[in-house]
């Protein structure tokens, strides 16, 4: 049977199989287990509406058997796993099911002094003299290891994220391998960077990353530390813990002299402060929010550390009226969509001529009806779960801030598992500048869309933010692709793309999106006395 789209708030019934509040998301009636539900996308006859050819996909869960998960995990310093000094515990939860994953060390702030103090041996004595030949060998190793674990690495990042497998299998993990492998290359070329003949590293790193990208981050974070002789403290988010834990153990597997990555599970507020503030740590890498970004900036002025912040981002995702419509669709798709919209560079507002406004619209509901919103280990999955309540809880506050302001909620219809935190892909259009899903970063699969008639107008609609992480521009004209490139405030500018990342490519921002950059030749600057 074929059903209509809903368009407005009013249509959002149950009757439909739309989402009618909040309250139906996540945990409300209708809703199914996890693995048993339907997907998005309604039941349709193969030949679909306007001829739009419809799939019904049996499922194809990911085994678990590949992951050996503890009953507990300890904290990684100086070339070993163990117990928290104080005993102190929290416990980690899969977000597609609120199962109990692993008791994970919460460190206190003797286990930071023991961490940093163990990466200052291992800096001054054994990593920071060594050859870069020889650092490139153990980075190699890494990356090789990430590769042949690859799958344990995948599945373990949907159970403790969320995210779906086909995202963690085909971007997370290559991504954090290539991330070791591209600086591995540049461990013994240093003196060739252009950073003067003897570029020497900072010392030891602080790294603070978020629950998005738990293992990427990681990479991204450790790989240009180690390749310019720095040794580090990473703190891993409160939430997502366990590929970090993994990756120390490769770590040990690798051989790596003890010391030179160490590994600090625990509260932000607690295990974060200690080490961002310890008089032993010569630079701080945080990844995270903007709040907590402007916190550190703060605290760390004046002290000598140095510094770079990767914050959020409210990017605008540009379509002319010229480009390649369901080439563009598929790019706001992945733009805002993927990993289910917690991605600092999401393109959140998606920002569409005039003219082509209704059609692009129209194309993107009947993509979006083709998701499928489910079970993380399930191959087919688009959408996984919300990583945490606190995350849900926000997107839920700032979607009923839309409404209230005026906007039109859409979302395609939609049965939700029962247990764990989800929400719908969404889609507000009606939006205007001030509204708040106009200006706040949602961190969730929402999407605003605004409209524009002249190029200055685009930019300046997208530049109205006080973010500047990233861009997209849709357009047939490459002219137009630089003179927006030229006009866009914001680190990375797409061009008929979105969501692009390689190794070599420096990602960062603008205003309170941060400073710095990670990737590239500017990604190994950030970790060398120059
Ligand atoms: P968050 O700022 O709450 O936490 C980030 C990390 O900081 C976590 O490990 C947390 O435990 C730690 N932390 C919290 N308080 C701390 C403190 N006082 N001192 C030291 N460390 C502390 O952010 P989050 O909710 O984990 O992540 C989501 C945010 O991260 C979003 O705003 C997103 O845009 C941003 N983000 C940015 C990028 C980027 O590259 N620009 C990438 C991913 C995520």
């Amino acid at each position: 049977m074929t059903k209509s789209y809903p368009t407005q708030e009013s249509e959002h019934d149950l009757e439909t199989g739309s989402i009618k509040s909040d309250d139906a998301v996540g945990k409300g009636e209708g809703a199914g287990l996890i693995g048993q539900h339907e997907p998005c996308s309604p039941k349709l006859p193969a030949t679909g509406r306007a001829g739009q050819a419809v799939f019904e996909y049996a499922p194809a869960p990911e085994s678990r058997s590949i992951v050996h998960l503890q009953s507990s995990y300890g904290l990684f310093i100086d070339g070993a796993f163990v117990e928290p000094l104080d005993g102190k515990a929290y416990k980690t939860e899969n977000p597609a099911t609120e199962e109990l994953l692993a008791e994970i060390a919460a460190a206190g702030t003797a286990d930071v002094d023991l961490a940093v103090e163990a990466a200052g041996r291992a800096q001054k004595t054994v990593w920071g003299p060594m050859s870069g030949v020889e650092r490139a060998k153990y980075l190699f190793r890494i990356a090789r290891i990430i590769q042949e674990r690859s799958r344990e690495l995948a599945v373990l990042e949907s159970l403790d994220n969320g995210k779906p497998i086909r995202e963690s299998r085909d971007v997370d993990v290559p991504l954090a391998a290539a991330h070791f492998f591209y600086y591995a290359g540049w461990a013994d070329k240093l003196e060739y960077a252009g950073f003067g003949p003897d570029p020497q590293p900072l010392g030891v790193a602080g790294q603070v990353i978020p629950w998005n990208f738990p293992l990427m981050m990681a990479a991204w974070k450790l790989a240009p530390a180690l390749a310019a002789g720095n040794t580090c403290v990473l703190k891993p988010a409160t939430t997502t813990p366990l590929t970090a834990l993994l990756l120390a153990e490769i770590i040990q597997q690798a051989d790596l002299p003890p010391g030179v990555v160490n590994v600090l599970t625990g509260a932000g507020s607690v295990a974060g402060a200690a080490l961002v503030a310890h008089p032993g740590i010569d630079k701080v890498a945080f990844t995270g929010s903007t709040e907590i970004g402007k916190d550190l900036q703060r605290a760390l002025a004046g002290t000598g550390k140095h510094l770079t912040l990767e914050l959020g981002g409210k990017a605008a995702n540009i379509v002319f009226e010229d480009a390649p419509l369901d080439q563009a669709v598929e790019g706001i798709v992945n733009g805002i969509f993927f990993n289910q919209g917690e991605v600092c560079c999401a393109g959140s507002r998606l920002l569409v001529q005039e003219s082509i406004a209704e059609t692009v619209v129209e194309k993107l509901k009947r993509r979006l009806a083709t998701l499928r919103v489910g079970d993380p280990l399930d191959k087919n999955t688009d959408l996984g779960a919300i990583n945490n309540a606190a995350q849900l809880d926000k997107i839920r506050e700032l979607a009923a801030a839309g409404e209230a302001e005026g906007a039109v909620r859409w979302s395609p219809a939609c049965s939700l598992p029962e247990r764990g935190y989800w929400f719908p892909p969404t889609v507000f259009t009606g939006v205007s500048q001030a509204h708040r899903i106009a200006q706040e970063e949602i961190f969730g699969p929402v999407l605003s869309v605004l409209t524009f008639r002249t190029p200055e107008e685009a930019v300046a609609k997208a530049n109205n933010t006080v973010y500047g992480l990233s861009a997209g521009v849709w357009t047939e004209k490459g002219s137009r692709i630089l003179w927006m490139a030229g006009q866009l405030r914001a680190g990375v500018v797409w061009a008929n793309s979105f969501n692009r990342f390689d190794p070599s490519s420096p990602f960062g921002g603008y205003r309170e999106s941060g400073f710095g950059r990670e990737g590239g030749r500017p990604g190994l600057a950030a970790y060398l006395d120059v």
